[in-house]
């Protein structure tokens, strides 16, 4: 089978386009003829380095996909030969302390598509059969990849961490990335006030056009003056951040008084100063999260179908351009999610 994968690290040059095995699928296992799948920043990671993440070369990139059944055990419960399905990219142990209280995403031997395993750029992929999940009826396969990853992460921080609210105001870092228009797209659909930042000004005025209630443009506006000014001096209820130490200290100053900061990821770095005084008086509560739960998913596609959202989209590429895809998404342009057909 057609495959992208990876024959070493260090830039494109370790990315190859080519001949693959087919996986041979166990019982148990759902073999999925794969037709789109989505880039994530860890897909540049794994290309560059891939440091602190067991795996073996060479490994086909890609964490989130969708597809069509081609083969699963007879009578497997909700899935038949010819379902058009969505992945969820991490595979679980199904019985360790976290697995067995439906925690899956915190499992101890948890194996991600694309950093463990092998992925989902490629034709064919096998799974276990929980993994394969139903998609909404009338969406794009590239649209269905895109949210395996991005929205399910954004709903785990918005519902299930910070328990937002739809009479609350959240603020969102850096839109334009898959994560932060996801966390605007369900906040928005979840009836919340939002605000978000962006360098980019064309980044903001394409946020305000998909609903956003604010945009404060961070190279000419000061984030924190214009989230109290927004606030009536208040500040949000929940800060959604991923960003990292660029913006930590600001993520801090724009949160209520018991206000909930939601981080998932650190692009511009990880160790930012702490001032915990700030946390401690002002009761601020942080929480970290990173993607989320089967059941969690389970329910994000619900939630789409019904409020009629759809991931934003930026770009679609054959898989004979993956470098051009990868090369896009590490030039920090793109607004949404940046796809790969395979098929
Ligand atoms: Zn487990």
């Amino acid at each position: 089978m057609k495959a992208v994968y990876l024959t070493g690290h260090g830039g494109n040059e370790v990315v190859a386009i080519g001949e693959r095995p087919v996986p041979v699928r166990r019982a148990g296992e759902v073999l999925v003829r794969l037709h789109a799948a989505t880039l994530n920043r860890v897909d540049l990671y794994m290309r560059d380095s891939g440091a602190g993440i067991t795996h073996t070369l060479p490994q086909v990139m890609g964490i989130d996909g969708a597809g069509v059944v081609e083969a699963v055990d007879e009578g497997q419960p909700g899935l038949q030969v010819g379902d058009r399905v969505l992945l969820y990219p991490g595979v679980t142990c199904g019985h360790c302390e976290f697995c067995v209280r439906g925690q899956e995403v915190l499992c101890t031997s948890m194996k991600l598509l694309g950093e463990h395993r092998d992925g989902t750029m490629a034709e064919y992929i096998a799974v276990p059969a929980r993994n394969a999940v139903p998609m909404p009826e009338d969406w794009t396969f590239e649209e269905a990849a895109a949210l395996g990853v991005n929205h399910l992460t954004a709903w785990r921080m918005l519902m299930t961490q910070a328990r937002l609210q739809p009479w609350e105001t959240v603020l969102i870092f850096g839109i334009g990335g898959g994560v932060s228009l996801a966390g605007l797209q369900l906040a928005k659909a979840m009836g919340a006030r939002v605000i978000v930042t962006s360098r980019d000004a064309d980044k903001c005025a394409r946020a305000l056009a998909l609903g956003a209630d604010a945009a404060i443009c961070s190279a000419s506006q000061d984030v924190v003056r214009e989230v109290m000014r927004l606030t009536g001096k208040r500040g949000v209820d929940v800060v959604f951040e991923n960003v990292g130490a660029a913006v930590w200290d600001s993520a801090l100053k724009s949160a209520v008084r018991g206000g909930r900061i939601v981080t998932c990821g650190a692009t511009t770095g990880d160790q930012p100063g702490a001032d915990l005084r700030r946390v401690f008086i002002r009761q601020l509560q942080i929480h970290g999260s990173t993607l989320g739960n089967l059941a969690e998913l389970h329910d994000l596609v619900r939630f789409c179908a019904q409020h009629r959202l759809r991931p934003v989209m930026d770009q679609v590429f054959a898989m004979d351009e993956a470098h051009a895809a990868l090369d896009r998404l590490a030039s920090g342009q793109q607004f949404g999610k940046i796809a790969l057909r395979l098929a």
